[in-house]
């Protein structure tokens, strides 16, 4: 009898894996720092600003820095 191959996915984070961005960000910071996280997936911290567009993208991870109250924030949709 075959078993099926067992997946350690999380719920929660198969959801999170279905939005496009890597890794959202809100921060109410206007400059933000990003060094990948540290570890292996670290970078060069670098440091970005938002300007006025109110987010910004690292250009190393992917990550994607978006103001606090922006357009861009997820939790000041519907508000
Ligand atoms: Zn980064």
């Amino acid at each position: 009898m075959a078993e099926a191959p067992k997946t350690t996915v999380h719920p929660e984070k198969a959801r999170a894996a279905m939005f496009a961005a890597p890794e959202l960000i809100v921060t109410d910071q206007h400059r933000v720092m990003c060094d990948g996280g540290g570890g292996a997936l670290g970078h060069p911290r670098v440091w970005y600003d938002m300007g006025d567009e109110g987010f910004v993208d690292c250009g190393y991870c992917d990550r994607r820095f978006v103001a606090r109250g922006g357009p861009l924030d997820p939790g000041a949709a519907g508000g």
